[in-house]
């Protein structure tokens, strides 16, 4: 079954462009059409006294095109087709005529057969009846060549950036025969590559109109979820950024000096944190071949429904005279990534700042290394490396599958670089690792209880102790009480038995985890799950027993 957050499929894009208006301040949808307007433009025929329209569109799908940009600074309305279909000829008409008045109208229109036809014909009917209508095509795909045999280069990505600087354009009140060079000019030097993980699915469709091998990518695609130019088996990040790269720059020739204008863009189900790496790795790329980024924008532009993957547009700056300006214009659209960027990217970095410095006594410089603890702490954090994956598995069924994972970081880090002097300031800095290194709920528990563990033995303390205080500074933190199924369950009983000895405190450990099995948890993540954890031991309690299994020799 394919879920999806709809009602009737039918009713999708009218649905969502209801959503959008709501959203959106200052649009307004004509009555029982999928036709979205700025509220403060609506024309009463070719006479009203109004500024240049600018009017796209296309078929839905790609949201937020194109109703997120019905704003001002950028579109003047967005006419809808069903899900990956253009509008018709009546639907694009309705559009032209609901905005159109003295200042004429431009309609972008992206490179398809069906979107050139329906927005052509609507233009030709609405000169008939009077309305200055031109119209500008956008085809910024250079996975084909121009001379290739096919329909043409598709508009893509690229397209928005004709939007917000003809739409910069015409808010300033430029005329329509300025306002439709600078979108010509744009249009016809932006440069957009594609890349897609995964499929998309139409709604009320049940599976997806093309496929993508589980274990490939599809390279050179455009916005209906087909199929690329190319198959190319899956690969790091920085090397499918320089694919899309490598291709617009030859595309567009791009040589060393050149400045541009990047608009990194998700097809939908790429989160901000994968397009992020790929913005990072487009600046650097161009950067590598000597062409200044002035602008970078990043974000959900031109998508095709779920799908994975990202594309990348390239734009020069030198285009079109104060195109930099007409795109850091203001606009009130909510979807364009720019608002509030008038500036080239940089990776700008600050120091971190320095914490106290240690003072000689605290530093335990002037202390023999203690043999034994370096020794213990070695296997500590070696049994917990042996455990990674077990821990990880069993923090999956409760938790969110990270405590392994967390604690071996901790070890290895301490493990790649020990530090030596008295046990106390073993431990004090073993705390610091953990600290810095471990994170979660455990990072902060750990670290908590290693400071608090160097100072019993600084005061004196033995071993037991150091682990007495240890478990006190973990309960003071975290507020859990034995028999809340947590890590206190083995760690409690270990540190009360450990005046018997460290087999006496291994066993209680050991218990300890064992019992947590038959618990709810009261603190922690797990304590959302409530009976669900039963049967399975927390795995903070095991990792307890993990390493004070190792401390002996
Ligand atoms: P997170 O839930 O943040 O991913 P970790 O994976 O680092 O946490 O650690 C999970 C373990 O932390 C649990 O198995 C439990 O033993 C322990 N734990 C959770 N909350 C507490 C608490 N308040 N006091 C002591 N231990 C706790
Ligand atoms: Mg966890």
């Amino acid at each position: 079954m394919v879920k999806k957050l709809i009602n009737d499929p039918l009713d999708v894009v009218r649905e969502s462009m209801e959503g959008v208006v709501l959203t959106q301040p200052g649009t307004a949808i004509l009555r029982d059409r999928t036709i979205v307007v700025r509220a403060d433009r609506v024309s009463h025929g070719p006479t009203t006294d109004l500024p240049v329209a600018l009017i796209s569109g296309g078929g839905a799908g790609h949201e937020p095109a194109h109703a997120g940009y019905v704003a001002s600074g950028m579109l003047t309305a967005a006419v809808s087709g069903a899900v990956f279909s253009s509008p018709s000829v009546d639907a694009v008409l309705d559009g032209i005529r609901a905005v159109t008045g003295t200042g004429g109208a431009l309609l972008i229109v992206k490179s398809y057969t069906g979107d050139r036809l329906n927005f052509g014909l609507a233009a030709e009917l609405a000169r008939s009846e009077g309305y200055d209508v031109r119209m500008v095509v956008v085809g910024d795909d250079v996975a084909l060549a121009d001379d290739d045999d096919n329909a043409g280069r598709r508009g893509l990505a690229g397209t928005v950036l004709v939007h917000k600087s003809a739409g910069a354009l015409a808010e300033q009140s430029g005329c329509l025969d300025d306002v439709a060079a600078v979108a010509r000019a744009v249009a016809a030097a932006v440069g957009t590559m594609g890349l897609g993980l995964t499929p998309c699915i139409v709604p009320g469709s049940d599976e997806p109109g093309a496929e993508i091998a589980a274990e490939g990518a599809e390279l050179g695609l455009g916005i209906h979820g087909e199929p690329g130019v190319l198959s190319i088996d899956m690969a790091p990040a920085d090397e499918l950024a320089a694919r899309l790269v490598d291709t617009i720059v030859s595309d567009r020739q791009y040589g060393s000096g050149a400045r541009v204008v990047a608009l990194i863009n998700s097809t939908g189900g790429t989160p901000p944190m994968e397009l992020s790496i790929i913005s990072r790795a487009v600046v650097k790329l161009l950067q590598d071949r000597g062409i200044e980024v002035d602008r970078l924008y990043q974000g959900l532009v031109m998508t095709s429904l779920e799908m994975a993957g990202c594309s990348v547009s390239l734009l020069a700056t030198d285009t079109h005279d104060g195109l930099l300006d007409l795109l850091d214009a203001p606009t009130g659209s909510l979807s364009w990534p720019g608002h509030g960027v008038a500036q080239a990217p940089g990776l700008t970095q600050v120091d971190v700042p320095a914490g106290p410095e240690l003072t000689d006594d605290e530093a335990g410089e002037g202390n023999a290394t203690d043999e034994q603890c370096s020794a213990a702490i070695e296997r500590a954090c070696k049994a917990l490396l042996d455990a990674e994956d077990e821990l990880t598995q069993m923090d999956k069924v409760v938790g969110d599958g990270d405590l392994g994972t967390a604690l071996a970081r901790g070890a290895r880090a301490w493990l790649a670089d020990p530090v030596s002097g008295g046990a106390a300031h073993q431990l004090r800095a073993l705390s610091g690792v953990v600290r810095r290194e471990v994170g979660g709920t455990s990072g902060p528990l750990y670290a908590a209880g290693l400071l608090r563990a160097a100072e019993a033995v600084r005061a004196g303390g033995d071993w037991a102790a150091a682990l007495r205080a240890g478990s006190e500074g973990v309960q003071e933190l975290g507020g859990a009480a034995e028999g809340d199924r947590t890590m206190v369950d083995a760690l409690a009983p270990a540190a009360a038995a450990a005046g018997d000895g460290l087999a006496a405190a291994q066993q209680a450990a050991h218990r300890g985890a064992d019992g947590t099995a038959d618990r709810v948890a009261r603190r922690g993540r797990s304590s959302y799950l409530g009976d669900r954890v039963k049967g399975h031991p927390d795995p903070g309690a095991v990792a307890i027993a993990v390493w004070l299994d190792a401390l002996g020799s």
